[in-house]
């Protein structure tokens, strides 16, 4: 029998850089190099403190549930913004749990919530929904600081003029935002279409139908009732009526928290984290997860080691202690 005392704590991931730490790998290297200049002279010019963070889920950091009070969490763990005005920022997208959000120091209390939402609602999420996470991610960056300052990036000193002239450039971004949320839109009512649309039998041309939840089970096996029992896949099988030809179609979930089991290959393992050895600034931690199958009962454990907690004293590169009480505004695909 399977029994564990897990202790599941969220650990924060560390950063080795300022400005900006793709882990997700999502910003392309010259999006990269503009969004390190301009939050590096947004912190010269104003002393504000804006960093961008991608990760691929918050289940890797052993978080579960809404994206939310993880990045207050993250946000008052590495200290973001000037201790004593509170006015750092914080834009965290976590790709594969598809949320993404704009946390601000407590400084601002909530006058920057509809600000941010918008920004993330017209400007960042319709370009993730075309896949273009850079440009997104970019766009947003130049939207968030002008909401700051007043000012787009590399304005700061410069006269009217050329503000004006830059402004209408940067335009273009603000105009396309309503066609990229329309095609966003679309997107997903292609995807919604492709899905339900119907399937031809290759055998004898006739319309095929799909099956109920409960109808689908018999051409299933185990381990796919299994999963979509966890809904970590979900099927849709479709039945010729004319002859035996069945098509069998996996449909997988964005938010499951369920693992691909190393034994059966189904997505029906389930973790659970026990810290052995907590992570200093000088030394890293140990953590076991024990690993088990909803599907072929394999039961197995893992030894991970856990990165340093990123130190506060290393030379002029870390956070101005800066905290947060939940400000800010989320998002999701
Ligand atoms: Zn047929
Ligand atoms: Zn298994």
């Amino acid at each position: 029998m399977f029994a564990t005392q897990s202790t599941a704590e969220t650990e924060y991931p560390p950063y080795s850089n300022l400005y900006v730490n793709d882990y997700a790998a999502i910003i392309d290297r010259r999006d990269e190099t503009y969004i390190h200049d301009v939050l590096e002279e947004l912190r010269t010019e104003t002393g504000i403190e804006f960093t961008v963070l991608t990760i691929r889920n918050t289940a890797l950091y052993d978080h579960h549930g809404p994206i939310e009070p993880f990045a207050t969490g993250l946000f008052n763990h590495w200290g973001i913004g000037n201790a004593a005005r509170n006015d750092g920022v914080l834009m965290l997208i976590s790709r594969n749990d598809r949320k993404m959000r704009i946390e601000v120091g407590s400084g601002y209390g909530r006058t920057k919530d509809r600000p941010m939402k918008r920004i993330i609602d017209d400007i960042i999420i319709p370009a993730f929904r075309n896949d273009a996470y850079s440009r997104g991610i970019r766009s947003g960056v130049d939207a968030v600081i002008y909401d700051l300052t007043g000012h787009y990036p590399g304005e700061y000193d410069s006269g009217l003029i050329e503000k004006s002239v830059n402004r209408v450039k940067r335009l273009g971004a603000w105009l396309f935002a309503p066609f990229a949320a329309i095609a966003g839109g679309a997107g997903l009512l292609f995807r919604r279409w492709r899905r339900n649309r119907p399937r031809i039998c290759p055998n004898d041309g006739s319309r095929m139908q799909r099956l109920g939840e409960y109808e689908d089970d018999a051409h299933l096996k185990d381990g796919q009732q299994t999963e979509e029992h966890l809904k970590s896949v979900d099927y849709d099988v479709w039945t010729c009526g004319q002859c035996d030809h069945v098509t069998i179609e996996s449909y997988r979930s964005w938010f499951t928290r369920y693992g691909a089991c190393r034994r059966c290959n189904y997505r029906t393992l389930q973790g659970d984290t026990t810290i052995l050895k907590h992570a200093t600034t000088n030394a890293t931690g140990l953590k076991r997860i024990d690993y088990y199958c909803k599907n072929c009962q394999a039961d197995y454990s893992e030894t991970k080691v856990i990165s340093r907690k990123s130190s506060s004293s290393s030379g002029g590169s870390s956070f101005g202690g800066g905290s947060s009480s939940g400000g800010g505004a989320s998002g999701s695909l």
